[in-house]
């Protein structure tokens, strides 16, 4: 088999939604399709992707440097050993040519897009399910379901407490037992207001983790940590900047509680240093890379790698995401969970239909790839992109 054709598309967000740091509203996400030479039922098999939540589209870098870099190399070049799919550590290796180490930014994003299209692709060819192609290419037994918890708690300009207790409830409603909530974008007598006024109708304090989205300084981070200590949340996510080591490292000495952070390292080398010099506690602290923002599985594998070889867990990983491809990449590699968006970020936010909820943890459908295609909201965008 070969590729045929590479294209991208920007797709807007829908997320009329602020954290401390970013409102969402102008965001857009790379829609990346690989088409193949395969033809099936009269229509060619083509791999579906995309970066992730939260940034912007990387468009132009797709097509002036990683897409043309595919689209210039020899079939042998891209093809794996049984010639039946894409050798993707040969194709990021292409895509990579001439790109100097470090500073990594929105080109690791671009690069995931196009490599995790490239996992869809092989997995559809192979006619199995994304997570089941990860779990045998990992050598790992993949988990049935996913642990997953609804991330929000955002702050509304009126009745702020009254719609996030309503917000939460709305959670409970649809089936979620675990929550997130923003912190840091009020004052942190506000924000202690608000984890009690969330506690008071979650209960379990084991239940509610708290996001900062990188708003703090040290003594700031600090502060909050002494003040929510008492409550025993289930984690403190974000509290710094992310490459603050130094910041997670002093946090770490003086709060005892489970610390959350790495949804904005990009490579693997951003994760030594974060498990050299961040204070990160085996057993204890969980990290959240995520491969649509850090090239793909392939060095999302060298992450975990990295991590267990340092005496973590992979069940410490939860990555950021809270869509079906994080979904198959959490189950194929038997990892700690991961979050869900419910009523925002669509199209490319929240699961498919056909992946259930049940006691607080989803299950991907069976249709081969990382069934995309089955998003109602998302399927337009693909069917417009590949047609
Ligand atoms: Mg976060």
């Amino acid at each position: 088999m070969r590729i045929v054709e590479i294209r991208e598309q920007s797709i807007p967000l829908q997320a009329n939604i602020q954290n401390s740091v970013v409102n969402f509203a102008e965001h857009t996400v790379s829609l990346v399709a690989v088409v193949s030479d395969v033809i099936r039922d009269g229509r060619p098999v083509v791999g579906v992707a995309f970066d992730s939540i939260g940034r912007f589209a990387q468009s132009g870098l797709l097509r002036e440097r990683f897409i043309a870099r595919l689209a210039k190399a020899a079939p042998e070049d891209l093809s794996d050993d049984a010639g039946t799919g894409i050798d993707t550590e040969k194709a990021f290796r292409i895509m990579m040519r001439n790109e100097k180490p470090g500073g990594h930014g929105d080109r690791a994003h671009a690069v995931a897009a196009v490599e995790l299209a490239l996992w869809d692709l092989n997995a559809k060819l192979a006619g199995v399910p994304a997570w089941r192609l990860i779990a045998d290419r990992f050598g790992v037994t993949a988990a049935a379901r996913m642990p997953v918890y609804a991330a929000g708690g955002y702050y509304y300009p009126e009745d702020s407490v009254g719609r996030l207790q309503d917000e939460m409830r709305g959670y409970q409603d649809l089936g979620y037992t675990s929550f997130k909530m923003k912190i840091g974008g009020a004052s942190l007598a506000e924000d202690m207001t608000r984890i009690e006024a969330a506690l008071a109708v979650i209960g379990d304090a084991k239940c509610l983790a708290v996001d900062a989205n990188g708003r703090f300084d040290t003594p700031t981070a600090i502060a909050y940590g002494k003040a929510m200590a008492g409550f025993g949340l289930r984690w403190y996510e974000e509290p710094g900047d992310p490459l603050d080591y130094r910041l997670m490292d002093e946090l770490a000495k003086v709060y005892d509680e489970t610390l959350a952070t790495g949804e904005n390292l990009f490579s693997c080398r951003d994760v030594d240093n974060l498990i050299r010099y961040g204070g990160m506690r085996p057993g204890r602290d969980l990290f959240q890379m995520d491969p649509g923002l850090s090239y793909g599985l392939g060095e999302f594998g060298r992450m975990v790698a990295a991590m267990e070889q340092a005496g973590f867990s992979r069940k410490q990983l939860f990555p950021h995401g809270g869509h079906n491809i994080a979904l198959h990449i959490v189950v194929g590699l038997g990892l700690g969970g991961s979050e869900a968006y419910p009523g925002v970020f669509a199209p490319v936010g929240g699961y498919a239909p056909d992946c259930t909820l049940e006691g607080g943890a989803i299950a991907p459908g069976d249709k081969p790839g990382f069934g995309l295609e089955q998003k109602p909201d998302l399927a337009p965008y693909i069917e417009k992109l590949t047609a």
